[in-house]
């Protein structure tokens, strides 16, 4: 799967593919990425990618000619093109389940107030929130959405780890988890997950989930039975 990051900034991103897991996944051909500087599509001597907005307000918003030459360079016409903009419709699991089927996705990387709407209207896909606030810039967003949409290649983790963790099974939050030593200043490991018995271990591990899920989000719950 190939990812194209469209960006002002994009020495940002540079060391997140450089590191851990996803490091390993280019090295093993897994995902490749390719960063695109819009500024080196600016046509005027200062390099200028931005300008006040029509209708007056605060902050500046990116100008539509250097992201469109951009955009074309990466042939974005025949992609599944993202903009990451807290005006997006919410970012969530069975999204990044339904974009991890893509051979290839671009993101425009947003900043200032963020892009001309007739580059939205020509070249993007789907606006994508990753949460309800405003960072300053849309690198850390298309990170996010990378990060949820690349660990579900095949090949990437093993498939076991996929099923067992939050929003795999629809709408519950993953049970809490354990490791070595059995106590960790006073505090012990739950007695039955170290019975080795399988059924109760799964009977405690759902009771758990239903558990945290009522308590720290209802929401999804209530999303459950209206579905
Ligand atoms: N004026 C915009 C608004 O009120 O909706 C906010 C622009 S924000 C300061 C600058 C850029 O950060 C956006 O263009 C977008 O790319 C990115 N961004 C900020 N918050 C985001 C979020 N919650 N989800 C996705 N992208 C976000």
């Amino acid at each position: 799967m190939k990812f194209t990051v469209l960006s002002l900034f994009p020495e940002i991103l540079d060391g997140y593919f450089q590191s851990s897991l996803m490091k390993k996944a280019v090295e093993r051909g897994l995902i490749t990425v390719e960063f695109v500087n819009i500024r080196d599509f600016a046509q005027d001597k200062h390099k200028t990618c931005d300008d006040i907005p029509y209708g007056g307000g605060a902050g500046m918003v990116l100008k539509p000619e250097p992201l469109a030459m951009a955009l074309d360079s990466v042939g974005a016409g025949q992609k599944r093109t993202l903009y990451p903009t807290p005006s997006g419709r919410l970012f969530n699991q069975p999204t990044a389940r339904e974009l991890a089927k893509e051979d290839e996705l671009v993101f425009i990387c947003g900043r200032y107030e963020g892009i001309d709407q007739r580059i939205i209207d020509e070249y993007v896909d789907d606006e994508l929130s990753i949460g309800d606030y405003v960072l300053s810039s849309g690198e850390i967003a298309s990170l996010v959405i990378i990060d949820a949409v690349y660990r579900l290649r095949e090949g990437v983790i093993k498939a076991r780890s996929l099923e067992e963790e939050s929003f795999s099974d629809g709408f519950l939050l993953e049970y809490p988890q354990y490791t070595r030593p059995e106590v960790f200043r006073e505090r012990s490991v739950p007695e039955v997950l170290l019975s080795g018995h399988h059924k109760n271990i799964e009977v405690w591990r759902r009771e758990m989930s239903v558990e945290k899920t009522k308590r720290l989000r209802p929401d999804l719950l209530e999303k459950s039975t209206s579905d």
